[in-house]
């Protein structure tokens, strides 16, 4: 190995950056890492604002089916570095996990991504692992240098790593430092990229002032969703101002950002019993009302509580006037007329980026031997419920066997 083989630069300091720079120096190889930001790790620690979901316990098979086109890539990523490994892995950490009851995995109570992210520091300073932060990647120089930037002085320089990994993230949340301004730089050596949409994200509704001044921000509990035949998720739904949120509400934005790149528009639907079986609710909604109001009437024979009244009047004004028959069908299948998803900028990870064609199977790029690449920035998407965060440790990890490989 001469000397400009002897190191492995590693751009970006998120999850995938730091699990390739943990999984290279314990292989023995010298790392440096390379963040653009002041300290590392921005969103993992905003990760853990909704609860701090580094996994998840499902069978390895719906793990990998979680990751759609990409399952079998992924079969094989989970299979180097899986759901148990990541548990082991933060145990080794002093960081114990648990299974939900929804199959998530969290750290036990007590501990927060700061947490977990300060012992991890810890161990990569203890493998030797140096930490250049402030020092942006600019692009890439002749056949294996890379351009840097230090943000405080502003002088710029050339390294010359033996291998490179970039795991600079997608393109939300730009405060964080995932800012998708890699893309150019990618593009500029012919690294195909694919542009980057929201997934994981709200979707708007154009709710009449009515509605949004009455209901404002409302949750419905253990509701049904889906787009047009689609499976259904389960789930609660938040009403918001903009439209609807939500864990159903994300797990289905690949279905409904197709809808809307086909025809402009498209419609979520509600089931607002998913438990109910249509001939018991119907049943219900045939017994004599004794002259009680709509609302009263659901409340007490579904109890369907504010503000599913509002809900349904703003949907379908003609909800008061419906025989027993329609009333049912619609309380099983509420349209959502859906206008938009929410800005990428909002969204809790990013769909698009570096298609896997442009990698091998070491997630190397063709274009530029010796440049692997990992984590957000890689064109895949999956639901929330620890799948994001297990894919950026997954890829990370497998990035390093790659590099590894490769130094020999
Ligand atoms: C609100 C929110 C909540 C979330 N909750 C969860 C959750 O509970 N469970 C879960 O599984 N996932 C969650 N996620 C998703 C998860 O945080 C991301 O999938 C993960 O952080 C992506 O990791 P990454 O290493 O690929 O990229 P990032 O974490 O985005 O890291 C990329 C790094 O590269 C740096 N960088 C970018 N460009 C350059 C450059 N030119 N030079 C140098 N450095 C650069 C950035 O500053 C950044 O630090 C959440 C995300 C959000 C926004």
């Amino acid at each position: 190995m001469n000397e400009r083989r002897e190191w492995v630069a590693i751009i970006g300091g998120g999850p995938a950056g730091l699990m390739a720079a943990q999984r290279l120096a314990e292989a023995g190889l010298p790392v440096q890492v390379f963040e653009a930001q002041a300290t590392v790790g921005r969103k993992f620690l905003v990760a853990g604002h909704g609860g701090f979901n580094l996994s998840n316990a499902e069978d390895k098979r719906h793990f990998a089916s979680r990751y759609g086109a990409e399952e079998t890539r992924f079969e094989a990523l989970l299979n180097h570095f899986s759901p148990t490994d990541l548990r082991t892995w933060a145990a080794d950490l002093g960081i114990e996990t648990f299974v939900g009851t929804s199959g998530r995995i969290f750290p036990v109570a007590a501990h927060k991504p700061a947490d977990l992210l300060r012992a991890w520091l810890h161990r990569l300073r203890e493998l030797g692992v140096q930490i250049h932060t402030r020092h942006r990647w600019l692009g890439f120089a002749d056949a294996t240098g890379l351009r840097l930037r230090n943000e405080i002085s502003g002088a710029e320089t050339t390294i010359e790593p033996a291998a490179t990994v970039l795991a600079l993230g997608g393109a939300s949340w730009a405060k964080t430092g995932s800012d998708g301004a890699w893309v150019p730089l990618l593009q500029e050596i012919g690294v195909p990229v694919t542009p980057f949409a929201p997934a994981n994200c709200g979707a708007e509704v154009a709710w009449s002032e009515f509605f949004k001044t009455k209901v404002g921000r409302a949750p419905l509990k253990n509701i049904g969703l889906r787009v047009h035949d689609g499976p259904m998720v389960r789930g609660e739904l938040m009403l918001t101002d903009y439209g609807v949120e939500g864990t159903p509400v994300y797990a289905l934005t690949p279905q409904v950002r197709q809808a809307l790149h086909r025809g402009g528009s498209a419609t979520l639907f509600l089931n607002l019993k998913p438990d109910l079986p249509p001939s018991t609710l119907l049943a219900r909604l045939q017994q004599r009302r004794n002259g009680a109001s709509l609302p009263d009437f659901l409340r007490k024979a579904l109890s369907l509580a504010p503000p599913v009244p509002t809900l349904l009047r703003e949907l379908a004004p003609e909800v008061s006037t419906l025989k027993p028959e329609a009333l049912a069908a619609l309380l099983k299948a509420l349209p959502l007329p859906v206008a938009a998803l929410r800005p990428l900028d909002e969204a809790i990870s990013t769909a698009g980026g570096i298609p896997f064609s442009a990698v091998d199977e070491h997630l190397m790029l063709r274009q530029r031997p010796g440049t692997f690449v990992a984590g957000e920035m890689l064109d895949w998407e999956a639901p929330t419920g620890g799948y994001l965060l297990q894919g950026c440790f997954s890829t990370g990890a497998w990035v390093a066997r790659g590099v590894a490989l490769r130094l020999g």
